[in-house]
């Protein structure tokens, strides 16, 4: 008997729709349910502070959405959605009112590095020519081999090693601060093992294709693509929470935006016992705490090069910046701790009325953590920009068991879903050689808990529901996923 339709997808994130898009672009019936009351997940834009300031509830700097294959072929551009780029991919202020700065281009980088210039010239420059390889082979299904595998294998021989390794290449502070602070996003102590690939691969990113933010806000990507799915004939539902599979309408194919441990609380006996010991043997890293402020002015920075970036990592020298993920790593909260810091109106002045501000901030807390981090994280802005908490109008603060409460998927407050372990970077969630399939048929799981990594780039969800293409409606090729098969319409989600 038919079902009533082809595909339910649960979640609306970055993943869970750019799965809908694939299913819908191949012509199947796709329903997604949302347990949140706004689509979007970790990509949406609300105004958390004050009317008319509207900040990036999740995700704010957009590289990988550049890099994307998907985002790519979706072609974000055609439906109205425009990057900003600020000057400055990245700075890291240091004490002194010194600062690192990353620009697009490599030579203006390392110009400013003093001793270190020629040798993050010679690491980043020959790299920064092949990032669209690199990036397509790290965005790619593990069990496809890499197009260009000597281009990889420079990169890979180094991002298997801790950012402490890489680190010891240079001797200035400037140039070490800029790979502790990529690095530092993968949330583990610097002297782990992959801290330095996910480094390198952030710092390639903002050469090879900048970190730029969304004008408007990055709830623009979600909006555009939940526009394609509904264009398409397919249904978007919010405010469902799904507690077990056998609360979904009927459908050939089930793909699931969600943790490994919601997998198995909503799968329950279905899966067999092996498979959900492996699920809960899924380790989730460390939380954050976030803050979001509305400014009466943009930040005084002291150094001048820190006001035109769009990105800023703080917490000082590489030996600071380890200090204080190591302390979390312990499941202490740093006195001191590593902030991540972004400033969308340097390039979208859209996000604030005229002359004001909206900050965007988080440090990372021990995992479930109720800990509210204000205090520390001004206090590391104050550190490089004096006079910064004059011009707070107000603040919206979530700490790591709060992000969790409003997201499931951010188990602790795991913004990663997942602690980033070499294993966990290459197996997600389970060792499996296709690891979106489930024992359970027709199920998929489609969430930044499966490969390639976490953050805005769809991959997960697309190479999902291509497996369950082929799986399950026998459809091998690519489906049309341009703006001509999925026209974009006037958005139905603006919510301005
Ligand atoms: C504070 C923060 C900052 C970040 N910064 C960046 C950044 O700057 N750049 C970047 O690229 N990435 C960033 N990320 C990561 C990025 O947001 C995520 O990797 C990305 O959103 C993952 O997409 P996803 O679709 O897998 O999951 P999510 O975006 O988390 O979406 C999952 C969706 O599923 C829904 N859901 C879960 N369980 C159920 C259920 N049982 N029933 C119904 N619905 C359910 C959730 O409500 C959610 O809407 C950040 C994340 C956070 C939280």
């Amino acid at each position: 008997m038919r079902t009533e339709l082809d595909a339910v997808v649960v979640g609306s994130g970055p993943n869970g729709l750019a799965a809908a898009v694939t299913m819908a672009a191949a012509g199947l019936r796709v329903h997604v349910v949302e347990g949140a009351p706004t689509i979007g997940g970790g990509c949406r834009t609300e105004e958390l502070t004050l009317p008319g300031f509207w900040h990036d509830v999740c995700s704010a700097a957009h590289p990988l959405a550049v890099a994307s294959p998907f985002l790519r072929r979706f072609d974000l551009a055609a439906r109205g959605v425009a990057l900003a780029r600020p000057e400055v991919e990245f700075a890291h202020p240091l004490d002194g009112g010194r600062a690192a700065i990353v620009t697009r281009s490599v030579a203006e980088t390392s110009a400013r590095l003093g001793v270190d210039g020629p040798s993050y010239q010679h690491l980043f420059g020959p790299m920064a020519q092949h990032t669209d390889e690199i990036c397509d082979t790290l965005l790619a299904p593990l069990r496809k081999l890499p197009a260009h595998p000597l281009v990889l294998a420079d990169y890979g021989r180094r991002a298997v090693l801790p950012a402490s390794a890489v680190a010891r290449r240079w001797q200035t502070e400037g140039a070490r601060a800029i790979l502790a602070g990529a690095a530092a996003h993968a949330m583990r102590p610097l002297t782990a093992t992959p801290t330095a690939g996910v480094g390198l691969m952030l710092v390639l990113l903002a050469h090879g294709v900048g970190w730029p933010v969304v004008t408007g806000g990055s709830a623009r990507i979600t909006e555009a693509m939940a526009d394609a799915v509904t264009a398409s004939g397919g249904t978007i539902e919010t405010g469902r929470w799904v507690r077990s599979l056998a609360e979904l309408p009927s459908a050939d194919t089930v793909l699931l935006d969600v943790s490994p441990r919601t997998f198995a609380l909503i799968a329950g006996d279905r899966l067999p016992v092996r498979y959900r010991a492996a699920l809960g043997r899924f380790r989730y890293g460390p939380g954050v705490c976030k803050v979001d402020f509305a400014l009466s002015g943009p930040v005084p920075w002291t150094n001048p090069d820190c006001r035109r970036a769009g990105t800023l990592h703080l917490g000082g020298t590489f030996e600071q910046v380890a200090a204080g993920e190591a302390e979390v790593a312990a499941g202490q909260h740093p006195q001191h701790p590593y902030v991540l810091v972004v400033q969308p109106g340097v390039a979208d002045p859209s996000r604030a009325p005229a002359g004001r501000q909206t900050l965007w901030t988080y440090c990372h807390v021990p995992s479930g953590s109720d800990v509210d981090m204000t205090d520390r994280i001004e206090a590391q802005i104050d550190r490089f920009a004096p006079g910064f908490r004059d011009l707070i109008l107000a603040r919206a603060v979530r700490t790591a068991a709060d992000e969790e409460a409003h997201n499931p998927n951010y188990v602790g407050g795991d913004i990663g879903v997942g602690m980033q372990t070499i294993r966990q970077t290459l197996f997600r969630p389970v060792t499996r050689w296709n690891p979106y399939r489930t024992p359970i048929r027709g199920v998929y799981l489609c969430s930044s808990a499966t490969p390639p990594v976490p953050g805005v780039h769809g991959r997960c969800g697309e190479l999902a529901a291509l497996t369950a293409l082929r799986d399950m409606f026998g459809i091998r090729e690519l489906p049309d996923i341009s703006p001509a098969r999925l026209r974009p319409t006037v958005s139905a989600h603006t919510a301005r």
